[in-house]
């Protein structure tokens, strides 16, 4: 605590105190209530927000006096909620259909002031927390850590402009229940579980048979709606058939009754706006723009809210590398799937959106800036990006491991990299591994052995990598607010945000 005297004798007087060789000053953090000064400040690896002078929010703060009139409050649990009682801005907001979002997971509870700094740039609204349910799982992070990690980069950025938190691919209703109790602002319904895989394989006589088992009048709703009926979006003429018809039923009929469940259930009944989101991209079937016009046309019957709606786009949206596939098809596609959005008056949602720079001017083009686009595993790889930089010794440990558990990995994640194009670590100078990460097949291989990089433990049960990887990156936090502003900037500059 020696070290935090000065700093706190200039903080009590209103003054932003500068960094000192033991201290780092997050300046933009300086704030002041009533009769106590705040300021986020870093020792050894340790963050806390200094608060000096007296009132309520001096006695709410838990932390160790460092003298009468001033505390270091620990970025705790418990310390965050009383900063979000006090300061408005780091509670997680809505932001509705109009504005541009995007999502920016951060795995490592480290990626936000980066993000931040990138996002103040532009006119879109950042989503700082966002990580399913699978993330979280995967490297043994629970809700309220990403939710505390983002209220605190907010905090210490000064960044009053609102941010959101999603419960990223949300399947389960009790993951629901827990999501929004704990504050979350947008809600990524993941409907995979509710649409059957295989469908457009079977014949018109096994469609036939399984579209004759569902209710009969619930067909007879379908088929007076759609049977033989052309529809028009914006100039999008869309036709139903009985094949179309009996093949989008089959495919999409669970799943909606379960939106307007969750909607009617969870969303109403919040008593804040919540930002609903429809996912129905992690799925085997690619949603053709009929079958999008379907879902949105049956929530639009049922009044359910939606802010945005995420369909499996053609071609592939692979993690962590540029896209995959027919960019004619995709651009064709893209339009209907944007004038359909638009129809509805909700946005488009491109998830998997890191890397896919080939296709950005065209979804900017199309979508004119209102959107949604989700980030994560970017922000992962800029991080190995800068330990490849600066710790060649652990980036090598790190890729050895990567290699010898890509197949472990491969059970949560679809990627299918090259993994031959890996130039041989042998054969690789230190000044040169940062290189990797223009290498797509490298870039799979860490983004998806994350969760086994960070959770591995020695036979003595201290950890493989991960204390090692945080402190490195605790080291090299300029470094890497840097990689992230040049990177996730790129992608924002070509969405035309
Ligand atoms: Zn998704």
């Amino acid at each position: 605590m020696e070290q935090l005297k000065p700093i706190v004798e200039t903080l009590a007087k209103g003054e932003v105190p500068a960094s000192t060789s033991d201290v780092k000053v997050y300046e933009k953090s300086y704030t002041n209530v009533d009769q106590a000064h705040l300021l986020m400040v870093k020792v050894d690896s340790d963050k806390f927000i200094l608060v000096t002078g007296s009132g309520q929010l001096f006695d709410d703060f838990q932390g160790e006096n460092v003298n009468d009139s001033a505390k270091a409050v620990p970025l705790t649990h418990e310390n965050r909620l009383v900063l979000n009682r006090y300061f408005d801005y780091t509670v997680p907001r809505a932001f509705g259909t109009k504005i541009a979002t995007v999502g920016l997971g951060d795995r490592l509870g480290l990626a936000s002031p980066g993000h931040i700094e990138t996002i103040r740039k532009t006119k879109a609204k950042p989503v700082l927390a966002q990580q399913s349910i699978r993330e979280l799982t995967l490297t043994n992070r629970s809700m309220e850590d990403m939710l505390d990690a983002a209220a605190f980069a907010v905090f210490q950025e000064g960044y009053t402009d609102g941010y959101g938190a999603d419960g990223d691919h949300i399947k389960e209703e009790s993951d629901i229940k827990k999501a929004l109790s704990l504050g979350i602002s947008m809600l990524t319904l993941d409907c995979s579980d509710q649409i059957p895989k295989g469908i457009d394989q079977k014949s018109e006589a096994e469609i036939e048979a399984e579209y004759n088992q569902i209710p009969e009048a619930e067909r007879k709703r379908y088929e007076e709606k759609y049977l033989n009926k052309s529809f028009e979006v914006k100039g999008l003429p869309i036709d139903f058939d009985k094949r179309t018809l009996m093949t989008n039923v089959l495919q999409y009929h669970e799943a909606i009754q379960y939106m307007v469940h969750v909607y009617q259930t969870y969303m109403v009944t919040a008593g804040r706006d919540i930002d609903y989101e429809i996912s129905i991209d992690e799925t085997e079937t690619i949603t053709s723009p009929l079958a999008h016009f379907f879902v949105a046309n049956e929530l639009q019957a049922a009044d359910v809210k939606v802010i945005s709606l995420a369909p499996r786009f053609c071609g592939e949206f692979q993690k962590g590398i540029d896209y995959i596939g027919d960019i004619e098809q995709f651009e064709k596609e893209l339009s209907e799937h944007a004038l359909i959005a638009e129809h509805f008056g909700y946005k488009l949602s491109i998830h998997s959106g890191s890397d896919k720079f080939a296709v950005f001017p065209i979804i900017a083009k199309y979508t004119k800036g209102v959107l949604h686009v989700k980030t994560a595993g970017t922000n992962w790889l800029e991080a190995i990006r800068v330990i490849a930089g600066t710790n060649p010794d652990l980036y090598r440990r790190m890729h050895v491991f990567a290699l010898e558990n890509f197949d472990e990995a491969l059970k949560y994640y679809h990627v299918t990299p090259d993994l031959d194009s890996i130039k041989p670590l042998d054969s690789v100078a230190d000044e040169d591994l940062a290189e990797y990460m223009n290498n797509d097949a490298a870039r799979q291989l860490f983004h998806v052995t994350y969760g086994l990089i960070l959770t591995a433990k020695d036979e003595d049960g201290s950890t493989t990598f991960s204390d090692e990887f945080f402190k490195a990156l605790d080291e090299h936090e300029e470094e890497y607010r840097a990689a992230l502003v040049k990177h996730i900037g790129k992608h924002l500059e070509l969405l035309e945000l």
